[in-house]
């Protein structure tokens, strides 16, 4: 039946729904319900992919086209890929309830390795008396370079208007724990985005599964810039997000304010821990690196170090979550 492009618009486990890509790039028709032939297969939404066709509305893949990156949550035996080829990360953020800081400072670690935009996106700004507190956490991220932008998805709609410059033309992949106003964002930027969910679940699994899934959604209109219409990828909800695959000396250049004292201090192989003349620590003390980040790094090393035993089958690790250009634990 021939061979054609498509792109990977929904995932459920190794479920997948495609639609086809057009000679000019863009995409859209009915969704395809898409095999999985074997493990060298395995996708993630936003994938351009080559697929055969079996049925009118069923194919299997041929090929996964070469991505830009690649986001996947694994663990020391199993790897779940999310998203692949977007340009940013959104992390969304409420005042209330009240975020988890580790996991904001993983997320900005992984957008750092991959070379991925971030923009931190704190919601809830209506709720005044929580305001003060979400500002504080993330004052050092906002010194640090990181965008912040302060919304009220349910409360003040202009609040994200003002934001549709930002996801422009651009592939953006959401994500966060839940309860802090994905999917109040999500139905905010794409209307039809409840009528498209209602169509993957129908198609995906038989309807099961639809919270846990990761979906794309093509924005309106005036998502679209001169190259191609925006999108985003709407992520589930999570709690942790693992880096355990990552080397120290990518983490220790993955913290963006740790780069002008990286080989200042008196030994080469400085652990940042408890070494004499450390310039990292001396920058804590000072002031200039905040005190969380040095913590988060330390984490961030041990948990590397903990993956490694993991991997080799000692013990079994809680789900984690990371992003890479490669396949999960291929050092
Ligand atoms: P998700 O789990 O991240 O998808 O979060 P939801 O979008 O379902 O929102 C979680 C809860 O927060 C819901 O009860 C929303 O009505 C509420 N919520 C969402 N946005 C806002 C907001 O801007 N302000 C306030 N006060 N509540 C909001
Ligand atoms: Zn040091």
């Amino acid at each position: 039946m021939g061979s054609f492009r498509a792109l990977l618009s929904a995932s459920y486990g190794r479920h997948y729904l495609a639609q086809r890509i057009e000679a000019d790039g863009s995409h859209g028709g009915p969704f395809i319900q898409v095999s999985v032939p074997g493990k060298q297969h395995l996708g993630a939404v936003g994938d351009r992919l080559i697929l055969e066709a079996t049925s009118a509305d069923q194919a299997r893949i041929l090929e996964i086209e070469p991505r830009k990156n690649l986001l996947y949550r694994s663990d020391a035996f199993k790897s779940k890929s999310i998203a692949a080829n977007v340009d940013q990360i959104l992390i969304v953020l409420a005042t209330a309830p009240a975020f988890s800081p580790d996991l904001l400072g993983r997320a900005v670690i992984a957008a750092e390795l991959n070379q991925i935009d971030l923009h931190i996106i704190l919601n809830k700004c209506d709720l005044q008396e929580k305001l003060t507190v979400a500002r504080d956490q993330l004052a050092p991220y906002k010194s640090m370079g990181y965008a912040v932008h302060e919304v009220s998805a349910k409360f003040n709609p202009q609040s994200l208007d003002i934001l549709h410059p930002l996801l422009r033309g651009k592939v953006s992949v959401l994500v966060g724990q839940s309860g802090m106003g994905k999917s109040t964002l999500l139905n905010a930027w794409v209307p039809n985005a409840a009528a498209v969910t209602q169509e993957y679940s129908q198609k995906l699994d038989s309807g099961k599964h639809t919270t846990t899934a990761c979906r794309y959604f093509d924005l309106p209109e005036w998502g679209r810039d001169i190259h191609c219409l925006g999108a985003i990828i709407d992520s589930p909800g999570f709690q942790e997000f693992g880096l355990a695959h990552v080397s120290e000396s990518q983490l220790q250049h993955a913290f963006r304010e740790f780069k002008s004292y990286l080989g200042k201090c008196r030994f080469h192989n400085c652990k940042h821990d408890n070494e004499p003349d450390c310039a990292v620590q001396a920058a804590v003390l000072s002031g200039a690196i905040a005190s969380e980040r040095l913590t988060l790094f330390k984490q961030l090393v041990s948990d590397s170090k903990t993956a490694d035993i993991q991997i080799q089958g000692i013990s079994p690790s809680r789900e984690r979550w990371s992003t890479s250009l490669k396949p999960p634990y291929k050092r």
